[in-house]
């Protein structure tokens, strides 16, 4: 779909953070006791805890430069994590049922909501085994219960906030009349688009949308059936801008911006007559057809996008001045 957008992508801001402030608090309590291991001639939990403190000082160092590496995480701390308490219990006992609890959460905080759950439940098949040979009976129901009560509250908090992340995302990045993404998005990418294209060289065309006498649709049937018009184009683009890197943006009142991907200005043409014939045959009012003027324009090698947009623009405004309900590139 054209307006849709990678809610994952932005999720990643966030768990960059919770993943770096979760990494620093592991370094700060983990140092002491890795030194302790060695001065209590522990050698091999000491081995143990300095490979975990290096593993959270890589991923620290990844969330300072704004990269987020879940595998670093699910397939080094956390089997780290694990294989070290699991040799613990074997050396130093029940006490190291206090150790679990804080592993635990920090797999939900530094992981994607699949793979904390099952950071979590591969944790839980090996730790329970060890503690379960180790602990007397009552211990061991305490520790699975207490255990498994912290996996499930871990595992719903972090439902919660997922969800209510992606609804937060949502709402930043589209217009809530009709759902397309919105002006603060389209400013957002256009340095990366522009980038891209210089990049690869592949084509980029603009169409610029600004739909004819709109006012007076406000004025004769009143705002609200505006509005209904309004929410219409934008299933009408969503149906026809259909390829998965396309975009389609609402820019302003009754304006609207389709970003083509790879597309030459004979094609974007081409997709600008469809969209302008289409719409004048969509009945978005009972008795009067909705008519767009469109320009088109295709980037060039040394155009910044203000440039592009420009021109862009430029096209709108002829089609306007020629007559309306028509494209011009
Ligand atoms: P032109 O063909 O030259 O574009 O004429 P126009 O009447 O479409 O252009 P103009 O810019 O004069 O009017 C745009 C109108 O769009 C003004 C305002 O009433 C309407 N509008 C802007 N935002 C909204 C909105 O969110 N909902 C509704 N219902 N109308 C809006
Ligand atoms: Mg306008
Ligand atoms: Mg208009």
């Amino acid at each position: 779909m054209g307006n849709q957008i990678k809610i994952t992508e932005d999720l990643t801001d966030f768990r960059i953070k919770a993943t770096l402030g979760v990494t620093i608090i592991a370094l700060c309590i983990l140092t002491p006791f890795s030194i302790n291991n060695f001065l209590q001639a522990r050698f091999t939990l000491g081995m143990g805890s300095t490979s975990i403190l290096i593993l959270c000082a890589v991923n620290a160092w990844n969330c300072v430069q704004n990269r987020y590496r879940p595998s670093l995480i699910l397939y080094g701390i956390v089997p780290a994590v694990t294989l070290f308490l699991f040799f613990s219990f074997q050396e130093q006992g029940a006490i190291i049922t206090f150790w679990c609890y804080p592993a635990l959460l920090a797999f939900y905080f530094m992981l994607p909501e699949n793979q904390a759950r099952v950071a979590n439940v591969v944790f839980l098949c090996i730790i329970f085994p060890q503690a379960w040979g180790i602990l007397d009976q009552a211990f061991m129901t305490r520790f699975a219960v207490t255990i498994l009560g912290v996996s499930a509250f871990s595992a719903m908090f972090l439902r919660v906030i997922t969800a209510q992340e992606k609804i937060l995302t949502m709402q930043a990045v589209t217009d809530p009349l009709t759902g397309l993404l919105n002006r603060k998005t389209l400013d957002d990418k256009f340095e990366e688009i522009i980038s891209q294209n210089h990049r690869t060289g592949t084509p980029m065309t603009l169409l610029t949308l600004d739909l004819d006498n709109f006012k007076q649709v406000n004025d004769k049937r009143g705002h609200h059936t505006g509005d209904k018009v309004l929410r219409g184009v934008a299933e009408f683009l969503q149906k026809r801008i259909y390829r998965r890197t396309d975009r389609i943006f609402r820019i302003g009142g009754e304006e609207f911006l389709v970003f083509l991907y790879n597309t030459n200005t004979a094609d974007g043409l081409e997709v600008a007559e469809e969209l302008c014939s289409g719409l004048e045959s969509t009945s978005l009012l009972p008795d009067q057809p909705v008519t767009v003027s469109i320009g088109v324009a295709t980037l060039r090698p040394d155009d910044e996008w203000q440039d592009w947009m420009k021109r862009c623009d430029e096209n709108l405004y002829k089609a306007k001045e020629g007559g309306r309900n028509r494209v011009v590139s």
